[in-house]
Protein backbone atom coordinates (compact mmCIF):
# COMPACT_ATOMS: atom_id res chain seq x y z
CA UNK A 1 0.00 0.00 0.00
CA UNK A 2 2.48 2.51 0.86
CA UNK A 3 4.55 1.96 -2.01
CA UNK A 4 1.16 2.61 -4.56
CA UNK A 5 1.02 5.70 -2.76
CA UNK A 6 4.26 6.81 -3.12
CA UNK A 7 3.79 6.15 -6.80
CA UNK A 8 0.92 8.00 -7.32
CA UNK A 9 2.50 11.07 -5.24
CA UNK A 10 4.92 10.81 -7.34
CA UNK A 11 3.84 10.37 -10.96
CA UNK A 12 3.44 13.25 -13.15
CA UNK A 13 2.64 12.61 -16.95
CA UNK A 14 1.85 14.74 -19.60
CA UNK A 15 -0.29 15.71 -22.74
CA UNK A 16 1.98 17.62 -25.00
CA UNK A 17 0.25 18.33 -27.99
CA UNK A 18 1.27 20.83 -31.00
CA UNK A 19 -1.84 23.13 -32.37
CA UNK A 20 -0.70 22.44 -35.55
CA UNK A 21 -4.00 20.72 -36.83
CA UNK A 22 -7.22 19.43 -35.75
CA UNK A 23 -6.35 15.77 -34.00
CA UNK A 24 -7.09 12.56 -35.20
CA UNK A 25 -7.27 9.01 -33.91
CA UNK A 26 -3.51 8.55 -34.18
CA UNK A 27 -2.77 11.67 -31.55
CA UNK A 28 -5.95 10.16 -29.27
CA UNK A 29 -4.44 6.59 -29.28
CA UNK A 30 -0.73 7.90 -27.97
CA UNK A 31 -2.62 10.69 -25.88
CA UNK A 32 -4.70 7.65 -24.53
CA UNK A 33 -2.16 5.44 -23.38
CA UNK A 34 -0.07 8.55 -21.96
CA UNK A 35 -2.81 9.50 -20.10
CA UNK A 36 -3.59 6.22 -18.93
CA UNK A 37 -0.27 5.30 -18.13
CA UNK A 38 -0.26 8.22 -15.20
CA UNK A 39 -4.14 7.88 -14.29
CA UNK A 40 -3.30 4.16 -13.97
CA UNK A 41 -0.70 4.51 -11.15
CA UNK A 42 -2.88 7.22 -9.46
CA UNK A 43 -0.79 9.93 -10.85
CA UNK A 44 -1.23 13.74 -12.59
CA UNK A 45 -1.60 15.04 -16.01
CA UNK A 46 -0.22 18.10 -17.16
CA UNK A 47 -1.79 19.48 -19.89
CA UNK A 48 1.35 21.27 -21.89
CA UNK A 49 0.47 23.34 -25.11
CA UNK A 50 3.95 23.51 -27.46
CA UNK A 51 2.90 26.46 -29.25
CA UNK A 52 6.41 28.10 -30.47
CA UNK A 53 6.62 26.77 -34.05
CA UNK A 54 4.98 29.41 -35.06
CA UNK A 55 4.66 28.68 -38.93
CA UNK A 56 2.95 25.67 -38.70
CA UNK A 57 0.69 26.59 -35.57
CA UNK A 58 -2.68 27.02 -36.81
CA UNK A 59 -4.93 30.08 -35.50
CA UNK A 60 -7.58 28.47 -33.36
CA UNK A 61 -6.08 24.61 -33.76
CA UNK A 62 -5.27 25.05 -29.72
CA UNK A 63 -8.97 25.73 -28.57
CA UNK A 64 -9.82 23.01 -30.72
CA UNK A 65 -7.66 20.17 -29.15
CA UNK A 66 -8.60 21.24 -25.40
CA UNK A 67 -12.30 20.72 -26.96
CA UNK A 68 -11.82 17.28 -28.55
CA UNK A 69 -10.01 16.00 -25.42
CA UNK A 70 -12.45 17.32 -23.06
CA UNK A 71 -14.99 15.83 -25.04
CA UNK A 72 -13.19 12.57 -25.19
CA UNK A 73 -13.11 12.39 -21.39
CA UNK A 74 -9.54 13.27 -20.98
CA UNK A 75 -8.87 15.73 -17.70
CA UNK A 76 -5.86 17.56 -16.58
CA UNK A 77 -4.54 18.59 -13.38
CA UNK A 78 -2.38 21.52 -15.10
CA UNK A 79 -2.28 23.53 -17.98
CA UNK A 80 0.98 25.39 -19.77
CA UNK A 81 1.19 27.05 -22.91
CA UNK A 82 4.87 27.46 -24.33
CA UNK A 83 4.57 30.49 -25.65
CA UNK A 84 4.06 32.44 -22.19
CA UNK A 85 7.01 30.73 -21.32
CA UNK A 86 9.95 32.42 -23.09
CA UNK A 87 11.77 34.12 -20.24
CA UNK A 88 12.49 30.77 -18.39
CA UNK A 89 13.34 28.93 -21.99
CA UNK A 90 15.58 32.24 -22.16
CA UNK A 91 17.25 31.89 -18.34
CA UNK A 92 17.53 28.01 -19.02
CA UNK A 93 19.77 28.74 -22.29
CA UNK A 94 22.03 31.20 -20.75
CA UNK A 95 22.43 28.76 -17.49
CA UNK A 96 24.08 26.58 -20.01
CA UNK A 97 26.85 29.15 -19.91
CA UNK A 98 29.68 27.30 -22.27
CA UNK A 99 27.91 24.04 -22.83
CA UNK A 100 26.22 26.16 -25.50
CA UNK A 101 27.44 28.59 -28.72
CA UNK A 102 26.11 30.70 -31.35
CA UNK A 103 26.32 29.34 -34.75
CA UNK A 104 26.04 31.38 -38.20
CA UNK A 105 25.40 28.66 -40.17
CA UNK A 106 22.39 28.45 -42.54
CA UNK A 107 20.33 25.14 -43.13
CA UNK A 108 22.28 25.23 -46.67
CA UNK A 109 25.32 25.50 -44.93
CA UNK A 110 24.77 22.18 -42.92
CA UNK A 111 23.31 20.61 -45.51
CA UNK A 112 26.65 20.70 -47.67
CA UNK A 113 28.24 20.01 -45.15
CA UNK A 114 26.96 16.48 -44.56
CA UNK A 115 29.93 13.98 -45.14
CA UNK A 116 26.83 11.03 -45.61
CA UNK A 117 23.15 11.28 -46.22
CA UNK A 118 21.71 11.09 -42.39
CA UNK A 119 18.28 9.13 -41.66
CA UNK A 120 15.26 11.52 -40.58
CA UNK A 121 14.50 15.10 -40.75
CA UNK A 122 17.63 15.60 -37.95
CA UNK A 123 20.63 16.97 -39.81
CA UNK A 124 24.03 15.97 -38.54
CA UNK A 125 26.18 19.47 -37.76
CA UNK A 126 29.91 18.72 -37.73
CA UNK A 127 30.58 21.59 -35.22
CA UNK A 128 31.69 24.58 -37.94
CA UNK A 129 31.12 27.63 -35.72
CA UNK A 130 32.58 25.42 -32.47
CA UNK A 131 35.41 27.96 -31.68
CA UNK A 132 34.59 30.43 -34.15
CA UNK A 133 33.44 33.21 -32.23
CA UNK A 134 34.50 34.58 -28.57
CA UNK A 135 31.21 36.04 -28.08
CA UNK A 136 27.35 36.27 -28.67
CA UNK A 137 28.14 40.13 -29.93
CA UNK A 138 30.63 38.86 -32.65
CA UNK A 139 28.53 36.07 -33.98
CA UNK A 140 25.26 38.39 -33.80
CA UNK A 141 27.30 40.78 -35.91
CA UNK A 142 28.50 38.75 -38.37
CA UNK A 143 25.26 36.75 -39.14
CA UNK A 144 23.47 40.51 -39.43
CA UNK A 145 26.04 41.27 -42.11
CA UNK A 146 25.67 38.05 -44.31
CA UNK A 147 22.17 37.38 -44.37
CA UNK A 148 20.28 39.73 -41.52
CA UNK A 149 19.21 37.05 -39.33
CA UNK A 150 19.92 36.34 -36.04
CA UNK A 151 22.48 33.53 -34.66
CA UNK A 152 21.41 30.31 -33.61
CA UNK A 153 22.49 28.41 -30.28
CA UNK A 154 24.16 24.81 -30.32
CA UNK A 155 24.82 22.25 -27.72
CA UNK A 156 28.34 21.39 -27.90
CA UNK A 157 28.73 17.14 -27.77
CA UNK A 158 31.78 15.65 -27.17
CA UNK A 159 33.25 13.32 -29.25
CA UNK A 160 32.54 9.61 -28.49
CA UNK A 161 28.95 10.96 -26.82
CA UNK A 162 27.01 7.83 -26.32
CA UNK A 163 23.56 8.05 -24.73
CA UNK A 164 21.84 4.31 -23.49
CA UNK A 165 18.31 4.11 -21.89
CA UNK A 166 15.69 2.24 -20.72
CA UNK A 167 12.38 2.89 -22.88
CA UNK A 168 9.50 1.63 -20.98
CA UNK A 169 8.60 0.15 -24.30
CA UNK A 170 11.12 -0.34 -26.68
CA UNK A 171 13.79 -1.76 -24.16
CA UNK A 172 17.23 0.00 -23.43
CA UNK A 173 18.19 2.04 -26.71
CA UNK A 174 21.99 3.51 -27.50
CA UNK A 175 22.92 6.45 -29.90
CA UNK A 176 25.80 7.79 -30.53
CA UNK A 177 25.13 11.56 -30.60
CA UNK A 178 28.42 12.64 -31.68
CA UNK A 179 28.00 10.40 -34.90
CA UNK A 180 24.18 11.01 -35.34
CA UNK A 181 23.94 14.36 -34.73
CA UNK A 182 27.19 16.42 -34.17
CA UNK A 183 26.22 19.76 -32.31
CA UNK A 184 22.93 19.86 -32.46
CA UNK A 185 20.51 23.77 -31.61
CA UNK A 186 18.52 24.45 -28.98
CA UNK A 187 17.04 27.81 -30.16
CA UNK A 188 16.81 29.91 -33.26
CA UNK A 189 18.06 32.66 -31.45
CA UNK A 190 18.17 33.85 -27.45
CA UNK A 191 14.17 33.79 -27.39
CA UNK A 192 13.55 31.55 -29.83
CA UNK A 193 13.56 27.79 -27.92
CA UNK A 194 12.63 25.11 -30.39
CA UNK A 195 10.67 22.17 -29.32
CA UNK A 196 13.85 19.89 -28.30
CA UNK A 197 15.20 22.33 -25.94
CA UNK A 198 12.14 23.79 -24.53
CA UNK A 199 10.12 20.53 -24.14
CA UNK A 200 13.14 19.22 -22.16
CA UNK A 201 13.88 22.35 -20.02
CA UNK A 202 9.49 21.78 -19.12
CA UNK A 203 9.86 18.27 -18.32
CA UNK A 204 11.63 19.25 -15.62
CA UNK A 205 10.31 22.48 -13.61
CA UNK A 206 7.04 20.92 -13.96
CA UNK A 207 8.33 17.81 -12.56
CA UNK A 208 7.35 15.23 -15.08
CA UNK A 209 8.41 11.42 -14.31
CA UNK A 210 7.47 9.76 -17.09
CA UNK A 211 7.16 10.94 -20.50
CA UNK A 212 4.76 8.90 -22.98
CA UNK A 213 4.67 9.63 -26.84
CA UNK A 214 4.91 8.03 -30.23
CA UNK A 215 8.35 6.26 -31.18
CA UNK A 216 8.79 9.14 -33.93
CA UNK A 217 10.28 10.81 -31.07
CA UNK A 218 12.46 8.54 -30.39
CA UNK A 219 15.89 9.56 -31.89
CA UNK A 220 15.12 12.99 -30.09
CA UNK A 221 15.18 11.54 -26.55
CA UNK A 222 19.46 11.36 -26.58
CA UNK A 223 19.61 15.38 -27.13
CA UNK A 224 16.88 16.02 -24.49
CA UNK A 225 19.00 13.57 -21.88
CA UNK A 226 21.73 15.39 -22.82
CA UNK A 227 20.11 18.66 -22.02
CA UNK A 228 18.40 17.24 -18.75
CA UNK A 229 22.20 16.03 -17.53
CA UNK A 230 23.21 19.71 -18.36
CA UNK A 231 20.66 21.07 -16.40
CA UNK A 232 21.74 18.72 -13.58
CA UNK A 233 18.23 17.42 -13.87
CA UNK A 234 17.26 14.14 -13.09
CA UNK A 235 14.67 14.13 -16.16
CA UNK A 236 11.55 11.78 -16.98
CA UNK A 237 11.22 8.05 -17.73
CA UNK A 238 10.86 7.26 -21.46
CA UNK A 239 8.14 5.50 -23.11
CA UNK A 240 8.10 5.27 -26.93
CA UNK A 241 4.53 3.84 -28.17
CA UNK A 242 4.37 2.73 -31.84
CA UNK A 243 3.13 5.39 -33.85
CA UNK A 244 -0.04 5.05 -36.05
CA UNK A 245 0.92 5.39 -39.85
CA UNK A 246 -1.46 4.96 -42.85
CA UNK A 247 -1.17 2.41 -45.17
CA UNK A 248 1.86 3.81 -46.87
CA UNK A 249 3.72 3.62 -44.01
CA UNK A 250 3.68 7.35 -43.08
CA UNK A 251 2.55 9.40 -40.50
CA UNK A 252 -1.36 8.69 -40.32
CA UNK A 253 -2.25 12.77 -42.03
CA UNK A 254 -5.19 14.07 -43.78
CA UNK A 255 -4.05 12.56 -46.86
CA UNK A 256 -4.82 9.51 -45.30
CA UNK A 257 -8.81 10.00 -45.87
CA UNK A 258 -10.84 12.10 -42.75
CA UNK A 259 -9.72 10.57 -39.11
CA UNK A 260 -10.60 14.05 -37.36
CA UNK A 261 -12.04 13.20 -34.15
CA UNK A 262 -13.93 16.47 -34.98
CA UNK A 263 -15.52 14.67 -37.55
CA UNK A 264 -16.62 11.96 -35.92
CA UNK A 265 -18.20 14.21 -33.48
CA UNK A 266 -19.85 16.36 -35.89
CA UNK A 267 -21.19 12.38 -37.20
CA UNK A 268 -22.72 11.31 -34.10
CA UNK A 269 -20.12 8.75 -33.35
CA UNK A 270 -19.91 8.18 -29.33
CA UNK A 271 -17.20 8.49 -27.55
CA UNK A 272 -17.77 5.17 -26.42
CA UNK A 273 -16.91 4.09 -29.83
CA UNK A 274 -13.87 5.75 -30.42
CA UNK A 275 -12.40 4.84 -27.27
CA UNK A 276 -13.09 1.40 -27.30
CA UNK A 277 -12.03 1.16 -30.68
CA UNK A 278 -8.55 2.51 -29.61
CA UNK A 279 -8.55 0.60 -26.45
CA UNK A 280 -9.37 -2.42 -29.06
CA UNK A 281 -5.93 -1.54 -30.74
CA UNK A 282 -3.51 -1.89 -27.59
CA UNK A 283 -5.49 -4.93 -26.89
CA UNK A 284 -7.57 -3.86 -23.65
CA UNK A 285 -10.88 -5.01 -24.93
CA UNK A 286 -12.71 -6.80 -27.44
CA UNK A 287 -13.58 -5.88 -30.93
CA UNK A 288 -16.72 -3.46 -31.05
CA UNK A 289 -17.02 -3.09 -27.19
CA UNK A 290 -17.90 0.15 -25.81
CA UNK A 291 -16.24 2.12 -22.97
CA UNK A 292 -15.06 4.97 -21.77
CA UNK A 293 -11.06 6.02 -20.77
CA UNK A 294 -12.32 6.09 -17.15
CA UNK A 295 -13.02 2.12 -17.53
CA UNK A 296 -10.03 1.65 -19.04
CA UNK A 297 -8.28 2.59 -15.86
CA UNK A 298 -8.03 -0.36 -14.26
CA UNK A 299 -6.90 -2.37 -17.92
CA UNK A 300 -4.04 -0.44 -18.71
CA UNK A 301 -0.75 -2.35 -19.46
CA UNK A 302 2.01 -1.63 -21.58
CA UNK A 303 2.30 -5.44 -22.44
CA UNK A 304 -0.84 -6.21 -24.62
CA UNK A 305 0.18 -2.96 -26.97
CA UNK A 306 1.19 -4.30 -30.20
CA UNK A 307 5.20 -3.72 -31.12
CA UNK A 308 4.48 -3.06 -34.89
CA UNK A 309 3.24 0.74 -35.62
CA UNK A 310 -0.64 0.32 -35.70
CA UNK A 311 -1.60 0.82 -39.74
CA UNK A 312 -5.03 3.12 -39.60
CA UNK A 313 -7.70 2.29 -42.67
CA UNK A 314 -10.08 4.92 -41.25
CA UNK A 315 -11.53 7.54 -44.00
CA UNK A 316 -10.78 4.41 -46.43
CA UNK A 317 -14.00 2.82 -45.26
CA UNK A 318 -17.24 3.91 -45.75
CA UNK A 319 -18.61 3.26 -42.46
CA UNK A 320 -14.99 3.03 -40.13
CA UNK A 321 -16.73 2.26 -36.92
CA UNK A 322 -18.35 -0.38 -38.23
CA UNK A 323 -15.71 -1.78 -40.13
CA UNK A 324 -13.64 -2.40 -37.22
CA UNK A 325 -16.35 -4.85 -35.98
CA UNK A 326 -16.45 -7.01 -38.48
N1 LIG B 1 4.44 18.55 -29.25
C1 LIG B 1 5.05 17.40 -29.84
C2 LIG B 1 4.21 16.92 -30.98
O1 LIG B 1 3.02 17.16 -31.02
C3 LIG B 1 5.18 16.24 -28.89
C4 LIG B 1 6.18 16.47 -27.88
C5 LIG B 1 6.49 15.34 -26.94
O2 LIG B 1 5.60 14.53 -26.65
O3 LIG B 1 7.63 15.32 -26.49
O4 LIG B 1 4.77 16.29 -31.87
Amino acid sequence: MAKVLAEALKCIGRLAPSPTGALHLGNIRTFMIAWLSARSKGGKVVMRMEDLDHPRDKIGAADAIYSDLRWLGFDWDELFVQSKRRDIYRQALKSLDSLVYPCVCSRKDVESAQSAPHQGEQLYYPGTCRERFRSWDEAYEFKKAKDGSLPCWRFRVDENTVVGFDDKFCGYCEFNVSKMLGDFPLARDIDGAGYTFACTVDDILMGVTEVVRADDLLNVTPAQILISNALKAKGPSYCHVPLVIGRDGRRLAKRHGDTRIERFRAEGVRVEQIIGYLGYTCGWCQPGEELNLEKLIPRFSLASIPKERLVCLAGEEKDFFNTYRR
